[in-house]
C-alpha cells in the first residue's frame, strides 16, 4: 500500500510513526514533511496548500491511501478534490470540515440540536457587533469565524477592549477573511479537556482524553502558541464528564452534521470546557491535535491504517478502540522568541538517544537537513513524548528525554502537567 500524508509538523511525524507500523504499506510519502518523518517516508517539497500539484502528485505515484493532517487544506476542499481523481483520502470533505472551518456554523449547529455550549451571537457587520458589546456582560469573547491559527480568539476585559477587538477581526481585518463573520461569546471559567475520536459518517469511537498547554509562558502567561505541551489521558475527564459527553456531545455531533447533510469522515477533535454549569463544548477541530497526537496516538493500541480505513468505508462500528493502561507527556521544544520572531537553522543533536530507550519519542515539527547536519527550521521544534506508568512519572520522563535534545535558544515550559499534581 502507498501512502501519502499531507503536513509537516510534530502532528503528522507521530502519524508517520504510525503509519510506518503497518506490514501493509510499501512506499510512504510526506508533503512537505520534515526531517524526523524522513526517517519513514520520503519528503517531497509540495506545499500543503498546492492542491493541483499534490493532485499530480497522487496520480503520479498511484497513491492508495491520503492522510490529511492539517486544517488549512481540509477546510479548503483537498479530500474532494482527490477523492474527485479517485484517491481514497482520510478526513472529512469541505462542507463537513466547516465544523472547524466556520465557528458560526459550528455555533448555530450546536444551537440547533441542544448541545451543550456557551451564549452567544454571530455577526457580519461590526456595526451590530458594536451595539451589542454597549449591553453585554464582561468579560467576553471574540471570534474570528475563519481559521486563524488559534491566534483568532479574543478575551476582553471591558467595553473598550472589545471595541478594539471588533476593530481588529472586522474592520482591520488582521486575520483576513477569517473576520468576514465574528462571534461574541459567553465568556466561560473551568478546565479544558480534549477529546479526539475517529468518525465514519455514522459512528464515532472517542481516543483518551488530553490536556493542551497554549500559552508560551509557565503558569499559562505569555502569548498564544499552537500548543507547548500536552499530557494524556486527563485526571479531570472523569466517567461522569464521559458519560455526559456520550449522551449529549458526541454522537450528536455525528448525528447533527448527517442531518444537516454535511457527513463528517475523519478526525472530530472536541474542546471541552468543564464548567460549575456543567461540560460545554468550546470548540471543534476537524484533524488530530498538535501535540494532542504526540500523546494521543504512541497510546493507542490499534493499528492506526485499520482505524482509518473502517472509517472510509463506513465500518467503524466493528471496531473498538484500546489505549495502553499509561501515560503520556509531550513536552514541545521551541527556539526561544516563539510565537514571535525567532532563529532557524541552529544545528540539532543528542536525538540517538531515543533510539535507545522505549517509550520516550522526538516527534519534530520545525526541523531540516542544511549541509547534512539536522537544524532547526520552525518556532515549535520538537516535540519530546514519554509514557510512564502514570502521570507523574511519564511527566518526569518527558522531561528528562528534553535534557537529551540540544539546540541553541532551546526554550520550552517547565510546567507542562503540574495540573495533574491537583488531580
Ligand atoms: P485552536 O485552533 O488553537 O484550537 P481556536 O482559534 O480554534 O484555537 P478556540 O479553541 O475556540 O480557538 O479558543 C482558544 C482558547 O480560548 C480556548 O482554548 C480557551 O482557552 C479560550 N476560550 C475560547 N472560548 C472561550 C470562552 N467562551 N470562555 C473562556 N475561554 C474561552
Amino acid at each position: 500500500m502507498k501512502v501519502m500524508i499531507v503536513g509537516s509538523g510534530g502532528r503528522e511525524h507521530a502519524i508517520a510513526y504510525c503509519v510506518a507500523k503497518n506490514d501493509k504499506v510499501t512506499e510512504m510519502y510526506c508533503l512537505p514533511g520534515n526531517a524526523g518523518i524522513a526517517e519513514y517516508a520520503q519528503c517531497v517539497p509540495i506545499g500543503a496548500m498546492e492542491f493541483a500539484k499534490i493532485i499530480d502528485f497522487a496520480k503520479e505515484k498511484e497513491i492508495d491511501l491520503c492522510i490529511v493532517g492539517m486544517d488549512d487544506p481540509l477546510v479548503g476542499g483537498l479530500v474532494d478534490e482527490l477523492e474527485a481523481v479517485g484517491v481514497r483520502t482520510f478526513g472529512p470533505r469541505k462542507n463537513a470540515a466547516i465544523l472547524e472551518g466556520s465557528k458560526a456554523f459550528s455555533k448555530d449547529l450546536m444551537k440547533k440540536y441542544n448541545i451543550p455550549t456557551a451564549g452567544y451571537e454571530n455577526f457580519t457587520d461590526p456595526e451590530a457587533a458594536l451595539a451589542y458589546l454597549e449591553t453585554a456582560k464582561f468579560p467576553i469573547v471574540l471570534k474570528a469565524d475563519g481559521l486563524a491559527l488559534g491566534k483568532g480568539v479574543l478575551i476582553c476585559q471591558n467595553l473598550e477592549e472589545a471595541k478594539a477587538g471588533v476593530q481588529t477581526i472586522m474592520m482591520d481585518k488582521k486575520f483576513g477573511d477569517a473576520g468576514n463573520e465574528m462571534v461574541i461569546e459567553e465568556f466561560m471559567t473551568g478546565r479544558e479537556v480534549s477529546v479526539l475520536s475517529f468518525v465514519d459518517g455514522k459512528t464515532i469511537r472517542t481516543m483518551t482524553s488530553a490536556q493542551d498547554h497554549k500559552r508560551a509562558g509557565d503558569g499559562d502567561t505569555g502569548l498564544n502558541t499552537g500548543g507547548m505541551g500536552t499530557f494524556s489521558p486527563s485526571p479531570f475527564y472523569t466517567k461522569e464528564v464521559e458519560e455526559f459527553c456520550e449522551k449529549y456531545v458526541y454522537q450528536a455531533t455525528v448525528d447533527a452534521m448527517r442531518a444537516e447533510g454535511r457527513e463528517f469522515k475523519g478526525i472530530i477533535f472536541f474542546g471541552l470546557m468543564l464548567t460549575d454549569e456543567g461540560v460545554k463544548v468550546l470548540e471543534y477541530n476537524a484533524r488530530f491535535g498538535d501535540p494532542e497526537a504526540q500523546v494521543c496516538l504512541p497510546r493507542m493500541k490499534n493499528d492506526l491504517i485499520d482505524v482509518i480505513e473502517a472509517c472510509i468505508d463506513g465500518t467503524l462500528d466493528q471496531v473498538e478502540l484500546e489505549f495502553e493502561d499509561n501515560a503520556a507527556v509531550c513536552v514541545v521544544l521551541a527556539s526561544a522568541g516563539y510565537p514571535l520572531d525567532y532563529e532557524k537553522g541552529l544545528e540539532i543533536t543528542g536525538l540517538d538517544e531515543f533510539d535507545k530507550h522505549e517509550g520516550y519519542y522526538c516527534f519534530h515539527a520545525g526541523t531540516a537537513f542544511k549541509d547534512g547536519k539536522l537544524v532547526t527550521n520552525g518556532g515549535r521544534v520538537l516535540g519530546i513524548t514519554a509514557k510512564g506508568k502514570d502521570l507523574k512519572e511519564a511527566r518526569a520522563n518527558a522531561y528528562k528525554a528534553t535534557e537529551w535534545a540540544k539546540f541553541d535558544n532551546k526554550y520550552m515550559r517547565t510546567d507542562i502537567g503540574k495540573a495533574i499534581d491537583e488531580a
